[in-house]
């Protein structure tokens, strides 16, 4: 039995169903994917619930070992992957790193444009690496081995190397470049996992982002949510039950384990083992108190991350430096600068909307035409920072249009005219994230991505690793490692650890 159809319980559900496991899925709502789904909001527009650029997913091999393409998943690459205007003058993050450099060296000059070129080669070799980590369940003994990896084949001390995971964001960037505006563009992405640049340990955010040069991130056609709808095919193929619109209420523990989950319907499902694909303290819920130990509860959920609108518009953003279909081949970086970056989290940290919200434009109907009525586009602007908890008086129900309206205005002041282009407008605050999605404070990563909580730490030290101390019961999705995003390495790595504990134990020897 799976919990939840987010796109990591997807995964383990096709992996287990590929073995020959008698799999079902139960999700609460009417649509698989969770945070990676894409519903029509207005006649004909096929609109983002969650995510839309897809980048770590597309590295894990994960697409092809499901066969997801035979089962309609079909990718568009974003390229550049990054667009970063500035009055009359923009930086195009091109796949190619050598189009990457000519781009900034235009904007910023040959030095910053050549260690870009070093910075670039240099962090997306390392990180191949982490990646490797990323793939399997965060024992110490895979983190080590990996790190020490990047050491030997990097030829830079691991002394050093430690030094410069450690550092913040800001910092490393300061290390290598000097024009602003390059610092701003590679902070603004660096920030996408929820932690301001300025945080200690924050450099490997911003150098993460070089492996868009070795692999784009990908949009698939039809919206973010067709990889989920692949994997809930991918899984129908291979025998799987999936239930939509009934959510778990109680998963039922005896003496042996885990032996069945009721749900709201009021169906009782026998089973031998659960992987909750859910929010990890959903699953405390689901349990009750007590079985996954005192520190489940203790998890840092934070105070929300960002919010989004979804824009219809009949025209794309015209930003003055465009000069072609560039500015609308992937993320659109529209942070004005570094220090406008720190007011947000200002304002953040003390519980108040952005003065000035900082977007993250994504205009995918520019090049998929399934997503949006002929002649129209279908636009997502991501903003950070926004508190989930508002100290300032103000509820999210009364703010929403306010602020998604702030959020045009901020995409209209980097691209003049597009306030007017705007039909319709679909407004997700933190707390509309909450009740739709199931992500607590609208926390999109489900906890915060900081140093306690990462690798070995997250969700706990006691939960980490996919297997609990409640038998027959697993956990797999943003809250386990490696945590948020669409990835889908949870996923295949809590459908491993449940395979190789079904085997006898003279079988495997290192259990
Ligand atoms: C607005 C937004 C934008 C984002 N943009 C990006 C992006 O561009 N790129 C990127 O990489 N990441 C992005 N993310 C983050 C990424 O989408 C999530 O971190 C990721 O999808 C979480 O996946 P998951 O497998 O943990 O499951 P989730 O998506 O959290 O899904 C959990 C599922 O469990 C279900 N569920 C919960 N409780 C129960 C229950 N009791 N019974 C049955 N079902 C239950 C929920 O309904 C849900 O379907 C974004 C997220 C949001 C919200």
């Amino acid at each position: 039995m799976v919990v939840g159809a987010g796109h990591n319980a997807l995964v383990a559900a096709c992996y287990l169903a590929r073995a020959g496991l008698d799999v079902e899925v139960v999700e609460r709502r009417d649509v698989v994917g969770g945070a990676v789904s894409t519903v029509e909001r207005f006649p004909g527009y096929h609109m983002d619930v969650g995510s839309s650029a897809h980048i770590m997913v597309r590295h894990t091999g994960i697409v092809e070992e499901l066969d997801l393409a035979a089962h309609g998943l079909v990718y568009q690459d974003l390229d550049p992957w990054g667009y970063a205007p500035f009055d009359s003058d923009a930086i195009a993050l091109h796949v190619d790193l050598d189009a990457a450099c000519q781009s900034i060296a235009k904007v910023c000059g040959d030095a910053d444009a050549y260690a870009y070129h070093g910075f670039a080669s240099a962090w997306s070799a390392h990180n191949l690496k982490v990646f490797e980590a990323f793939q399997h369940p965060p024992t110490g003994r895979h983190l080590v081995r990996h790190l020490a990896g990047i050491g030997r084949s990097s030829g830079v001390p691991s002394i050093e190397l430690g030094r410069q995971f450690l550092l913040s964001g800001d910092e490393l960037l300061d290390l290598h470049f000097t024009d602003e505006r390059l610092k701003t563009a590679l902070a603004w992405m660096g920030a996408q996992s929820g932690p301001p640049t300025h945080q200690p340990a924050t450099a490997e955010l911003v150098a993460w982002n070089m492996v868009m040069h070795r692999l784009p991130p990908g949009h698939p056609v039809g919206g973010s949510g067709m990889l989920s709808v692949a994997l809930a095919r991918r899984f129908a193929a291979a025998g799987g039950t999936l239930r939509l619109g009934d959510a778990a209420t109680h998963v039922e523990v005896g003496a042996a384990g885990v032996h069945a989950v009721q749900t709201a319907s009021g169906d009782r499902i026998a089973c031998r083992a659960v992987i909750a694909g859910c929010h990890i303290l959903e699953t405390v819920d689901l349990l009750g108190d007590g079985l996954l130990g005192a520190t489940a509860r203790t998890v840092n959920v934070g105070n929300g991350i960002g919010m989004v609108v979804r824009v219809a518009t009949d025209a794309l953003p015209q930003y003055p430096s465009a000069t072609g279909p560039e500015a609308w081949g992937g993320m659109q970086l529209l942070a004005p600068s570094r220090h406008a970056l720190r007011a947000a989290w200002a304002d953040y940290l003390l519980g108040r909307p952005p003065a000035e919200p900082i977007p993250l434009v994504m205009t995918f109907s520019a090049f998929d035409d399934t997503i949006a009525p002929a002649g129209k586009h279908n636009i997502t602007i991501w903003a950070q920072w926004h508190a989930y908890e508002l100290a300032n008086g103000e509820h999210w129900d009364e703010i929403a249009d306010r602020e998604g309206h702030k959020l045009v205005a901020a995409v209209d002041r980097a691209a003049p005219g597009f306030a007017d282009s705007v039909e319709h407008l679909h407004v997700q605050t933190p707390l509309e994230l909450e009740r739709e999605l199931g992500l607590r404070r609208g926390t999109e990563m489900h906890l915060q991505r900081n140093l306690a909580q990462i690798f070995a730490w997250r969700p706990t030290p006691q939960l980490s690793g996919n297997r609990t101390p409640v038998t027959g019961l697993y956990l797999t999705g943003a809250s386990t490692h490696p945590g948020g995003g669409v990835f889908g390495a949870s996923g295949r790595s809590a459908a491993k650890v449940l395979l190789a504990d079904r085997r006898p134990r003279w079988w495997r020897p290192w259990a």
